[in-house]
């Protein structure tokens, strides 16, 4: 419908639930809910939006008081501009890794692609994705853009994260190291960053000031996200994390759903066991396996292994032979 159409319906309400068709761009429905809705009646208003389309929708819970034709002509922009960033995403899955390479050298982003989510997208790939298939040609090159320097604190980090993912390739862990050591103790990477945690888990780091710092994240991290890749980093690095990672993990990991449980069972049980009694997983790589997710090229963790990328060896593998 035209967003005069969805304006009239809209003012006829106090509160209502839009529902966007994102490849028409249109709105395609408007639900009123009531004022002060019980936590069922709003949840009830979602289950009740009628399927009219078998293309993507958006929703948004809006005051109708507020809404403005400008904001709506915002969500359509919005629309508009993340539909164009996936069509990028898309053609960076079929570049060579020299062509992303030469995307990051020069930081060339095209609208409404920005430097700071396309490097890091980039960069990501290229670890989780393409390491093996890196040349040492292209390695110097990425060498050269982890020195780059930027005065955003956020676009910095990017770069520091490629310098992460260069020690995890080269399994350089005294370069991981260093890049620890360039931080103050207040600012220790493992409790806020994502690219560090990973790789300290891939290259096994028996550091213990690295294996103390993503225990302090699992204790003092507020969000769940930085708490749980601490702890699969632990779950990688194994017995050398210690007891007191297994004893903190037991203590702060509560079971919020089954795979928090049973991810969180399978670390403590690779901490407590002999290193010998692990292999590599078959199914993936470091615990990831490749994905799409809304168009862009990124990763899962493995079932098989609950992404620790390793399995026990008595473990039957999913093509059902026994290894021993
Ligand atoms: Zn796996």
């Amino acid at each position: 419908m035209k967003n005069t159409e969805a304006m009239a319906l809209i003012k006829q309400t106090e509160q209502c639930f839009v529902v966007w068709d994102t490849a028409l761009n249109e709105v395609i429905e408007v639900q009123c809910i009531e004022s002060n809705p019980s936590p069922e009646q709003f949840m009830g208003t979602l289950g009740s939006t009628r399927s009219v389309t078998t293309n993507p929708t958006k929703g948004r819970f809006l005051i109708s008081a507020k809404v403005t034709m400008a904001a709506l002509e915002a969500e359509q922009a919005d629309t508009i501009r993340i539909r164009d960033r996936i069509r990028i995403f898309d053609s960076w899955q079929r570049c060579t890794n020299d062509e992303l390479i030469r995307i990051l050298e020069r930081q060339d982003f095209q609208q409404p692609m920005d430097s700071y989510h396309g490097s890091h997208v980039i960069v990501r790939m290229l670890y989780r994705l393409r390491a093996s298939r890196l040349s040492e040609g292209e390695l110097e090159r990425l060498e050269r853009v982890a020195r780059f320097k930027n005065s955003d604190q956020a676009m910095q980090r990017v770069f520091d994260s490629l310098d992460c993912y260069l020690a995890g390739i080269r399994r350089d862990l005294a370069r991981l190291k260093r890049i620890w050591m360039k931080y103050s103790s207040k600012t220790r990477p493992a409790i806020w960053w994502e690219e560090f945690t990973e790789v300290a888990g891939d290259l096994r780091s028996s550091d213990a000031e690295i294996i103390e710092g993503l225990i302090q994240t699992i204790e003092q991290a507020t969000m769940f996200g930085p708490k749980w890749d601490a702890m699969i980093a632990l779950g990688k690095i194994g017995p050398p994390a210690g007891q007191q990672a297994a004893e903190v993990i037991r203590k702060v990991i509560y079971d919020s759903n089954p795979k928090v449980s049973v991810t969180r069972d399978r670390v403590i049980a690779r901490i407590a066991s002999a290193e010998s009694e692990w292999r590599s997983c078959p199914e993936c790589t470091n615990g990831l396996i490749p994905i799409v997710r809304y168009g862009v090229p990124s990763t899962a963790e493995c079932e098989q292994c609950v992404g620790l990328g390793l399995v026990q060896s008595y473990e039957t593998s999913s093509l059902g032979i026994r290894q021993i």
